[in-house]
């Protein structure tokens, strides 16, 4: 475990490393969330609701808000408690929501992407959010001019020509068909659909959820006493006080209305939820498949401690990813635990690009280092994962500025080694450190004293989930839902010329 490596020690003395503020770890693809509460407002319910989602998508936020006559839609770039204030809350007046978070992955960063999608129906509209991501977007997309040449689709209800995310595409897909309702449309298209969703939607009168059969990202069912709630993650049902009832589960779509909550399968439910999940994306406080997600990254850090001792005085976390399998590394160990690095927790995105000078700063504007904790401390230090490894890198030269006498990496996940298409942007093949280098080529880039992985079993049984309804492709390369060719999928998949040319209802007016 100690790096086989000449080259040590102390800081070289710059601040200068190739950090990039925005060089972040791996980004999540969005919160999602539901009302359905006569009486209560539901704009609000889902503020807060979206609030505690904040950490799942940080680009862009938006509530589309029912009176049961028509559907008002709210979005725009930015936080949360950016986009959102008490006047436009206090606008958004009706007895269902849907709202949502976003970080981008198929489709740019921009207002037209951003959710909820809205889209008039032959007796209304809908409004549509999505956590997730789709491996099919290309086919949808043909199936959307398939509709018009079968003169399923109306052309006043042809999307925004400037929407280019896949969830845009499903909105239109569920709009079309003027001879059925939203619920048996939905029922049809569903098992047409391939990738990750969770998608909450609504028309005038009912919230619609809907979770991939593999169940990859989170979806939870609340009750309220007059309503129900769906939401990406239980601590958004907490903040608004519901109650959890169950997960939605894989392949099930729930209508919620006047008459009630109706429930229906339109796949058989083959589980193969993300473990990056419980590693890093969903909140400590949040449950997933009956477990508590602090718990099992206090558990990650005991098994780390066992497979990866090291001689040292400290162990500090990385905070706040890193803090429950920090405490846990400490507990096992016997090592002290203390908090050596203090966090900015007001650093989201920001969309004032800092001057050379202050990117020069790098982490130091989401972290800094604790002197008189640190200093001449032998260092064990956790984090979540390492990506490209610079944030890593610049890390432990802080450390060393602060006078660390040693910094022993350890991380509560495998190496990634292969890009996700379910809805994580980490980065590409290419840009993945674990992908070109060894662990011990690892440590030495990172400039670390010794460094240890989770093993992929370790953490498995951490999550105390059976392995085959994981998945793990960004740790294995088996990839459970089957990918198309390469050039069918990414992030600008239908802001391509290629696309452009094939898929012409998408680009032209
Ligand atoms: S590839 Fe990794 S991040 Fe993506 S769904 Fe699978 S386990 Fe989660």
């Amino acid at each position: 475990m100690p790096c086989p490596s000449p080259q040590r020690k102390g800081g070289d003395g710059r601040l200068t490393t190739a950090i990039d503020p925005h060089d972040q770890g791996p980004q999540d693809a969005c919160g999602v969330f539901g009302v359905w509460a006569p009486g209560e407002d539901v704009a609000k319910l889902t503020y807060f609701g979206l609030y505690a989602l904040q950490h799942r998508g940080q680009e862009s936020a938006g509530i589309a808000v029912s009176n049961g006559r028509q559907i008002l839609v709210y979005k725009d770039m930015g936080l949360v408690s950016q986009v959102f204030d008490e006047s436009t809350l206090e606008s958004l007046k009706g007895h269902l929501a849907v709202g949502h978070a976003r970080y981008s992955t198929t489709g740019a960063s921009t207002w037209h992407n951003a959710q909820p999608t809205f889209h008039p129906t032959a007796t209304g509209s809908i409004a549509l959010a999505h956590n997730g991501n789709l491996i099919n977007t290309a086919d949808l997309a043909q199936m959307v001019i398939d509709d018009e040449a079968d003169g399923h689709l109306d052309l006043q209800m042809r999307m925004p020509p400037t929407s280019t995310n896949d969830t845009s595409v499903v909105t239109q897909l569920l709009a079309h068909h003027p001879g059925q309702t939203v619920e048996e449309r939905a029922r049809d298209l569903l098992p047409q659909i391939r990738g990750a969703f969770s998608f909450i939607w609504m028309d005038e009168h009912t919230l619609y959820a809907a979770r991939d059969p593999q169940g990859i990202r989170p979806l939870v069912l609340g009750r309220l006493e007059r309503g129900w709630v769906v939401a990406s993650e239980t601590a958004a049902l907490d903040i608004v006080g519901a109650s959890f009832i169950r997960e939605v589960e894989p392949g099930e779509l729930i209508a919620v209305d006047e008459e009630g909550l109706r429930t229906q399968r339109f796949a058989e439910a083959a589980p193969k939820h993300c473990l990056f999940e419980f590693v890093y994306l969903a909140r400590p406080d949040t449950v997933i498949t009956d477990q508590r997600v602090h718990s099992v990254r206090v558990e990650i850090g005991r098994r780390l401690a066992k497979a990866f001792p090291a001689d040292a005085d400290l162990v500090i976390p990385v905070p706040e990813s890193g803090t429950p399998s920090a405490i846990g590394y400490a507990e096992a160990s016997g090592i002290p635990y203390g908090m050596g690095l203090v966090k900015n927790s007001y650093v989201g995105r920001t969309f004032i690009q800092p001057s050379q000078t202050i990117r020069q700063l790098g982490i130091r504007l989401k972290l800094n280092p604790l002197r008189d904790v640190i200093e001449g401390k032998r260092l064990v230090v956790v984090d979540d994962s390492i990506v490209r490894g610079n944030t890593q890198r610049s890390l432990v030269r802080m450390l060393r500025e602060a006078g660390a006498a040693e910094v022993h990496v350890r991380i509560s996940s495998p190496p990634v080694k292969w890009p996700c298409f379910y809805g994580i942007d980490f980065a590409t093949r290419a840009e993945l450190i674990a992908n070109g280098l060894t662990n011990d080529e690892i440590c030495r880039s990172i400039d670390a004293d010794s460094l240890g992985y989770i093993d992929l079993d370790d953490l498995i049984e951490a999550t105390s989930v059976p392995k085959p309804d994981l998945c793990r492709a960004c740790f294995d390369g088996i990839y459970p839902i089957e990918l198309p060719e390469a050039d069918r999928l990414g992030k600008h998949l239908l802001e391509t010329p290629v696309h452009a040319t094939a898929l012409p209802v998408l680009n032209n007016p």
